[in-house]
């Protein structure tokens, strides 16, 4: 998955033209394949090898481009020497983010579960009306997606009269819709790949067993993977050596090396 860049624009933004919605707006081909989706959404309770996993993937995509980060309270941080406020936006209500980037912070970090839907991809444009630079980081192993908004240029004076918008008026950048629905398709995939592993292993009592060492040893890979701790290469043994059916790859219980090939 990428980190896509949105850098400061100067967008024509009609508030009159808003057209309001009753609820949350579906899924929009154009960013998500309609197949994939579908499928997706069948998946009763899709694999995870993580726990607590809010904190975690924080961790993961703030790691993809700040280089150190302090928390400071449930809120605020401290990323590479600036003050980032955090906000989440998981139910979709336009109007309480929009209030919430209206306090005095210059710096915001949102927190988003996915970007599925046109008014979303808008919105998110719009900001860089606002900010000296959007960027958009997605987890490489869940729904979930930082929207970094960096140095507000101009007072945030957007007025958003309710929760749910079926459309901003604002024509977003074709470039930008085709980077994010590579990352959403291939996410999706990845995970309908993995779950039809998962009901395969299920079937086998020898395989869950090494499903359950796989899960640990996974979990203990992207830990020091987040921490950047993977890189000290231990000259493996074989006997270290899992085999990972869920990622098709080989890992060193040791030293967490992963490979595609079998070379130790
Ligand atoms: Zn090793």
């Amino acid at each position: 998955m990428s980190v896509i860049i949105i850098e400061n624009k100067d967008i024509q933004i009609n508030q009159e033209n808003f057209i309001y919605s009753k609820s949350s707006s579906r899924p929009s081909r154009s960013i998500v394949d309609p197949e994939k989706y579908i499928k997706y959404k069948t998946i009763k309770q899709t694999f995870t090898f993580l726990d607590n996993s809010g904190d975690i993937l924080f961790m993961e995509c703030i790691s993809y481009v700040f280089h150190t980060f302090t928390k400071i309270n449930e809120d605020v941080y401290m990323l590479d020497n600036e003050t980032y406020k955090i906000i989440n936006f998981t139910d979709n209500k336009f109007k309480i983010l929009t209030e919430n980037l209206k306090d005095k912070y210059s710096n915001y970090v949102i927190i988003v579960k996915d970007i599925y839907t046109y008014p979303k991809i808008q919105y998110i444009y719009m900001l860089s009306n606002f900010f000296t630079e959007i960027k958009i980081v997605m987890s490489q192993i869940m729904s979930y997606c930082l929207i970094i908004c960096s140095k507000k240029t101009k007072n945030f004076e957007l007025q958003i009269k309710d929760n749910y918008i079926k459309d901003f008026d604002i024509k977003v950048d074709e470039t930008l819709i085709k980077y994010i629905k590579k990352d959403n398709d291939s996410f999706l995939e990845n995970t309908i790949i993995m779950n039809n592993n998962i009901s395969d292993i299920c079937k086998s009592l020898s395989k869950i067993s090494n499903l359950n060492r796989e899960t640990y040893t996974l979990n203990k890979y992207y830990k020091a993977f987040i921490n950047k701790e993977c890189n000290t290469y231990c000259n493996c043994k074989t006997n270290y050596i899992l085999y990972s059916n869920l990622f098709q790859c080989y890992i060193c219980e040791n030293c967490l090396v992963l490979s595609r090939l079998f070379l130790f």
